[in-house]
């Protein structure tokens, strides 16, 4: 590709990297104002109990909508919040939101829904998260089990002190943890075992070639055998079709999330969900 850019072509590459920068200034200005002018919203996504079919969870996700260039992806904001460092009070407020509206769906809906947070390694190296959750489930009264913390496999990888002292102090606090995009990263086993690891969640890449994909297969069913090994439980992500349901369900994986199963969704969505399911289960 760069050798079809012959030289003639320089001056337009150097320009657009220009265009690249001031873009990227231009989002970090706006991200810096996104919080407070209430430009940032989360949606839900169900997690799915494989066996029963019953939604467990739901997963909250960012959104962005700039006041002129509409939707961005947390694909492109994420990495710009967590090089700013924006990662911190944005995650505390996305903490905040999430734990809040779990406890509205169980005062509201009668029935407990586990709400997962996605946490990057950034914020783990801010000393105050652990403060931030206790103070937030304090504040809002949900029930720590009730609070799931998405992370990396980088994320428990970094020894940096501050780290692991925020995985000691979540242990204590009693809140679940879960390995995203288990699959993708390094991994040492060691980790899963000592932090107290509640769930591996397998990436949507081995996930979208099934049935059909062999490796993809054999690796998918491998991991949920080791983290069955470890007593984790194991949720896939990305499921999009009945085939590849029916596939984690022969292999015996515990939950699975996915535009099959429930796009990402607002509050209300989620809440006639829980609402329906509520009123199935006391029938
Ligand atoms: P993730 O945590 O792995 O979240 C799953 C992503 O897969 C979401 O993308 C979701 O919309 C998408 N997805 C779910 N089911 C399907 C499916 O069946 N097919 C396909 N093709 N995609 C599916 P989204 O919302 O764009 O988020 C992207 C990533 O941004 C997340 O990946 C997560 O790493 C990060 N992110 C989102 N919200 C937050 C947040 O509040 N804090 C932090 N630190 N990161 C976040
Ligand atoms: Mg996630
Ligand atoms: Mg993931
Ligand atoms: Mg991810």
């Amino acid at each position: 590709h760069a050798k079809n850019c012959g030289k003639n072509n320089a001056k337009l590459y150097s320009s657009a990297l220009t265009t690249q920068i001031m873009s990227h200034v231009k989002l970090e200005i706006g991200l810096r104002k996104a919080l407070q002018n209430n430009e940032l919203y989360l949606q839900y996504q169900p997690q799915i109990d494989v066996p029963s079919a019953r939604l467990v969870g739901v997963e909250a996700l960012l959104r962005w909508r700039h006041p002129e260039h509409g939707m961005i992806s947390p694909d492109d904001f994420i990495p710009l919040a967590e090089e700013t460092g924006l990662i911190v009070p944005i995650g505390a407020w996305v903490l905040r939101t999430a734990c809040m509206q779990a406890r509205a769906w169980h005062d509201e809906c009668g029935r407990a829904v586990r709400v997962a947070v996605n946490l990057s390694a950034r914020q783990f190296k801010d000393e105050n998260l652990a403060q931030t959750v206790l103070a937030v489930l304090e504040e809002t009264g949900l029930d720590p089990r009730l609070l799931e913390l998405e992370l990396t496999e980088g994320t428990l990888m970094d020894d940096a002190q501050a780290t692991l002292a925020t995985l000691e102090q979540l242990r204590a606090i009693g809140v679940y943890l879960s390995i995203d995009d288990f699959g993708t990263g390094y991994s040492s086993m060691n980790y899963l075992k000592r932090f107290n690891v509640r769930a591996l969640k397998i990436d949507r890449s081995f996930i979208s070639g099934l049935p059909q994909d062999s490796e993809n297969a054999a690796i998918t069913r491998a991991i949920i055998a080791m983290a069955h090994g470890l007593k984790l439980a194991v949720v896939a992500e990305g499921v999009e079709t009945d085939e590849q349901l029916l596939l984690l369900k022969q292999f015996g994986c515990d939950m699975a999330q996915g535009y099959l199963l429930g796009q990402p969704s607002t509050e209300e969505v989620i809440g006639e969900m829980l609402m329906n399911t509520a009123a199935t289960a006391t029938r």
